[in-house]
This record gives structure tokens, C-alpha cells and sequence, in this order.
């Protein structure tokens, strides 16, 4: 169904077992939960799938080490299960990721375990070797004999500055660990959701559909591109609106307080010495003031960030003038030979961590574990709400699954399906080996008639999705784009189709890397109108609407170069 069918399908009969709101990573998941064991459900988000704070998270799929520090050892170690789980599921986008430590003291830190256990430590500190050997060996203890990613190393002065050799010399140690890198994540949300829909003919998700209103057994949702509201009579609610969890309760009638978030930024750096220095691996330094900050080669591009600053309203959120000052400062810092420009900037991203209320002495110190907040009916609703809060990208199949367990046992059904071990997307039937992925490229290619390097391309960007694309794309008059000859005129068509594009912005920026990589210009921009907007019937004075929206959208809360 599309979306104005399933809008359509809402108003004739307005009862649906489960509600959810908010189409972020954790409200994806438990949708394709819930939806494996055959419940109707209907998600919402205000905006597009994946845009908001999962659309800016660092992309590492990580155990958490630092959090070991704040004594979070449930946390870290159902992360680091999670972690392995997703480099198996997803292994398309999720890849084991080098991660090193530049360390410059060799006892600093010591205590912070205990202190913190103690109630005494007000803000952390600059971690010494001593700390981060201890909590690599309890990180590596969780990873066990899974074999998903290699055990930390250390090396000494010499060591790290022959493999880092444009590293500050003043290290006395650095270490290298192993996490996962989610090049794509906002696809991994997108193909999450797509798998819950091709399973349950009654799982429905709308885009740019809000909730605005609730009454006692109501729940009022307002379709943000016609502006008309329509009414529906969930048996449970589950708000997954992130940062926005206490905004929604609002809107639906119900002052809640469980939101305490902060905000984060990322600039995206075309810089290649900068990628070189770091030969591949994420470097994961410590500032001064206890602030971890990351240098993260992703997609030609490096990745810088982050900041943790506490935030009234998420629509706030973009990067600032003085958060890229403190980027610049710190990655001299780290690699003082290399400097950064700020016109090598090409995107920037900041988002809002949807972490608990906390009398914590600072941002960083904050629990990132996950809890189900739940209203029960009476006072205001006659459904049961429960509020998503806290939780990481990287765990949100086991906190999915646990919210789903939870509502089909308020709804009276019962689990079928796991996702435990199911993969994502297209992760499906994946190649693992280089032969494999060789052959499965060649044989698609003899199929297709499609040169082995455009296959080869599909393959890294959609996995074994790029089957349907591919087919799609030698059934008809291809060519590659004009303005970014990398995508095919067919394979635009086919995202826009397939995967509930409203919007340009939609596909630069979740569908595709183009955005994030800074690949847009003015000319791509009216590329991509003429193509979506051919699919989606709008005529040319809508075209340039969009393309200008779509580049004023990208220009002032991402700083893209257009
Ligand atoms: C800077 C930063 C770095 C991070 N790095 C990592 C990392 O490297 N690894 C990791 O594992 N985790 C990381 N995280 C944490 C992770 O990104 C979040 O925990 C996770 O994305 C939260 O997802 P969510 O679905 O709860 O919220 P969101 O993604 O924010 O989703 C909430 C959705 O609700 C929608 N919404 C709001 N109001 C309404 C309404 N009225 N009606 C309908 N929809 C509505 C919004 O549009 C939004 O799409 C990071 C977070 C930040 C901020």
C-alpha cells in the first residue's frame, strides 16, 4: 500500500492494535518485531524514517568501553552482544572496526571506577594506560570466543609512531581495539523497517505523519503534507519519539519529564592527509577534560566529533561555530602536523541523546542504558504508553525485543519469530568471503549484462539488495546521473519507489551517502527533482520548490557546500 492508501485505510476503520511514534532506529525495531509476530501495527514519524537522532550518531556499533568507567557492566556487555549480532546480521554495512587509544599518562584515571561507585568523582578524567589495559581486558572478557572481532593489542612509543607516524610524538602508549563500523545507518533503519512490512501485509509506516492529539481512547495524527488529521483507537501506544518523548506525551495531553538530553555535533572533513594518518582506524582520544573525541575515517571522508552539551529542544540541535573550534583544536591534538580547513568541511550533523532525567555532574557521566517508561491506563488514556527512553543505536534489536515481549504480553499474543540471529536487508544470503563476493558479482553481472564494476558498486552499497536494483535497473533505458555518474538514472527511480521517499532530502541523506559525503550540488539537486519528482508527479514548479527546500535544508543545518 502507499502512503495515501494507508492513510486512506486509517480513516475507514481507526482501531489498530499497536501505535508507535517515532520511526528512529528503536522505534523501527520494535515496528519489525512486533510485525514478525504478525501484530498489525502502525508507525508514525513527524519527519522522514532515520532523521533524527539516529541519523546522527557517530556510526560506531560499540560495547560502550568508556561506559565500563561509570559502572554500566549490564549495559556494555549486552552492547557488546549486540555489536557481534549486527557485524553477522547487517554485514553489508556493519564491519569490525580498528579502534585506537593514543594515551598520554600512564596512571591517570585509576580511580575513576571506584570514585564514581563512591558517589565522589565530578567530572571524568583523562584516562592513563593503566585504566584503559584493565577495561580492554573486561571489554575483550565480554566478546568471548565469538571470533566476530580480533582482541586489543597495546604498542609502545616506537610501535604506534612506525604504524601512525603523523601522530603527536609525546604518546607514551597507544592501544587498538575492536568495535563495528556502521558506514550506512540510516539504510540499516530504512531496511529494518522494509523487512517488517514484507513479512505482515498489516504493518504499515508512514513518513511525515505526526501525532498531534489524544483523547482517552484516541490518538490524533496529522499528515504534515496535506495538513489533514485523522483519528485512531490504538490498544497500546509506544512512544519511541526519542528526544522528543517528552514533546509527544504533550501533544497527547500528558506532562512526563523522563527526557534529559544532550546534544552532540559531527563535521564531515574532506581532508585526505587527515584520512591517511589514520590508515583506517577510528582513533578514539581522550581530551584533557575527560570529553572523548573521535577521528573516523568513513567513505573517503573523515568523520570528527563529538561534543556532549545539554539541550531544552532537539529542533536546536545543529553544529555551532564554537563546537567546530573545539573539533579543530583537538584533532591537532592528535595528529599536529595535519590541519584542517574549515572550508574542508562538507556536512555536518548534530543530534540529541534521548537520555534519562539525571542529577549526574556532567553530560558524559549520564546513563546510556535503555528503560521502558510506562503509563499505565487511568488518569489519562485508556491504553497503556510506554516511553522508550535512553538506549544505543547499537542495542536496539534487544531493546526492541524487549518492548515488543512486553507489549504482546499486554495485548495477550505471543512470540513466533527472534531476531536475534535473523539478518537485515541485504545481509541476506551474504557472500563472506572475497571468492564468494567475486562469484556472486559475476554472476549477477552474466544475468544482468551489467559491466562487473557497476555491479560490484550496487553490491558494496545495498549488499545483496543490489539483485532486485540491478534487474530493475537492465529492465529499462538506464544511465548513470549526470551530476553524480556513480548512481544510475534506474536505480533513483527504484529507491524512490521502493523505499517511501516524500522528499530530495529523503534520498541524499538516508537512502544515500551523497549528502553525508558532501556530493550535492545545485545541478544534482535538479537532477534528483526531475527523477523523483517524475516518479512522484510533480510537475516542474514543484520540482524547483523541492530542489530549493532540499538545498536550504542541506545548507543550513548541515553547512553542505551548494
Ligand atoms: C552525537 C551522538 C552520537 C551517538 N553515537 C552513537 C554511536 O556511535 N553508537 C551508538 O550505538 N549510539 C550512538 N548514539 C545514540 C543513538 O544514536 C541513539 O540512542 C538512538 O539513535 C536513539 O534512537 P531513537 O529511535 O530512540 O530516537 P530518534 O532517532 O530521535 O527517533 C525519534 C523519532 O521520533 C520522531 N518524532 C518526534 N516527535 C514526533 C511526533 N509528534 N510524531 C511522530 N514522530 C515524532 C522524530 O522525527 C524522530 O525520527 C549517539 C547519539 C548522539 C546524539
Amino acid at each position: 500500500m502507499n502512503r495515501n492508501q494507508i492513510i486512506e485505510k486509517y480513516k475507514q476503520n481507526r482501531e489498530v492494535p499497536v501505535l508507535i511514534i517515532g520511526g528512529g532506529i528503536n522505534g523501527l525495531g520494535t515496528y519489525r518485531d512486533l510485525a514478525l509476530q504478525g501484530i498489525e501495527v502502525l508507525l508514525v514519524d513527524q519527519a522522514d524514517f532515520c532523521s533524527g537522532t539516529s541519523a546522527a550518531s557517530s556510526r560506531m556499533v560499540h560495547g560502550g568501553i568508556r561506559y565500563l568507567e561509570n559502572g554500566e557492566f549490564r549495559l556494555v556487555k549486552e552492547a557488546v552482544h549486540e555489536r557481534n549480532r549486527l557485524i553477522q546480521n547487517a554485514p553489508h554495512y556493519v564491519k569490525p572496526l580498528a579502534t585506537t587509544i593514543p594515551i598520554f599518562t600512564r596512571f591517570s584515571g585509576m580511580l575513576n571506577a571506584p570514585m564514581k561507585f563512591l558517589g565522589m568523582l565530578t567530572k571524568p578524567a583523562e584516562r592513563g594506560s593503566f585504566i584503559i589495559k584493565v577495561g580492554l581486558q573486561l571489554y575483550d572478557s565480554y566478546t568471548g570466543d565469538t571470533g566476530t572481532v580480533p582482541k586489543h593489542k597495546f604498542w609502545n612509543n616506537q610501535q604506534s609512531l612506525r604504524h601512525f607516524p603523523d601522530m603527536n610524538p609525546d604518546l607514551v602508549n597507544t592501544a587498538t581495539y575492536y568495535d563495528g563500523s556502521m558506514r550506512d545507518a540510516e539504510r540499516i533503519a530504512i531496511e529494518v523497517m522494509l523487512d517488517g512490512e514484507k513479512e505482515n501485509p498489516n504493518a504499515h509506516a508512514l513518513n511525515y505523519v505526526s501525532a498531534t492529539g489524544a483523547s482517552r481512547n484516541t490518538v490524533t495524527l496529522t499528515d504534515r503534507e496535506t495538513g489533514e488529521s485523522f483519528d485512531v483507537e490504538p490498544q497500546l501506544v509506544i512512544n519511541a519519539a526519542g528526544p522528543w518523548i517528552d514533546f509527544v506525551n504533550k501533544a497527547l495531553g500528558k506532562e512526563s519529564n523522563f527526557i534529559g538530553g544532550t546534544k552532540g555535533s559531527h563535521i564531515v572533513v574532506d581532508n585526505r592527509k587527515l584520512f591517511e594518518a589514520t590508515r583506517g582506524h577510528e582513533i578514539f582520544f581522550e581530551n584533557e577534560d575527560g570529553r572523548v573525541v573521535l577521528i573516523y575515517p568513513l567513505a573517503g571522508r573523515v568523520i570528527v566529533g563529538t561534543t556532549d552539551v545539554f539541550i531544552e529542544d532537539p529542533a536546536d540541535a545543529v553544529c555551532s561555530e564554537d563546537e567546530i573550534d573545539y573539533f579543530l583544536e583537538f584533532s591537532k591534538i592528535v595528529f599536529p602536523k595535519i590541519q584542517i580547513k574549515r572550508e574542508e568541511i562538507v556536512y555536518s550533523f548534530s543530534g540529541v541523546r534521548p537520555l534519562p532525567t539525571s542529577d549526574a555532574n556532567t553530560a558524559a557521566q549520564v546513563s546510556r542504558d535503555h528503560h521502558n517508561r510506562i503509563v499505565e491506563p487511568g488518569e489519562h488514556f485508556d491504553f497503556p504508553l510506554f516511553n522508550l527512553v535512553g538506549g544505543k543505536w547499537t542495542s536496539f534489536r534487544a531493546f526492541s525485543e524487549q518492548v515488543a515481549d512486553a507489549t504482546l504480553d499486554r495485548i495477550g499474543e505471543v512470540r513466533h519469530e527472534s531476531t536475534d540471529t535473523r539478518p537485515i536487508g541485504g545481509g541476506r544470503d551474504y557472500p563472506l568471503t572475497e571468492e564468494a563476493q567475486e562469484a556472486w558479482i559475476q554472476t549477477l553481472s552474466q544475468e544482468t549484462e551489467t559491466s562487473a564494476e557497476r555491479i560490484g558498486t550496487l553490491f558494496d552499497r545495498y549488499g545483496t539488495g543490489a539483485r532486485p536494483i540491478a534487474l530493475f535497473c537492465a529492465d529499462g533505458d538506464d544511465r548513470p546521473l549526470e551530476h553524480a555518474p556513480d548512481y544510475s538514472e534506474r536505480e533513483v527511480v527504484w529507491l524512490t519507489r521502493t523505499e517511501k521517499v516524500v522528499h530530495i532530502n529523503d534520498l541524499l541523506q538516508r537512502r544515500s551517502l551523497l549528502a553525508l559525503t558532501g556530493q550535492v550540488t545545485e545541478e544534482l539537486l535538479q537532477e534528483m527533482a526531475r527523477l523523483i519528482g517524475t516518479e512522484l508527479g510533480w510537475d516542474k514548479a514543484r520540482q524547483a520548490e523541492e530542489a530549493e527546500k532540499a538545498k536550504a535544508e542541506l545548507v543550513s543545518r548541515h553547512r553542505a557546500r551548494i
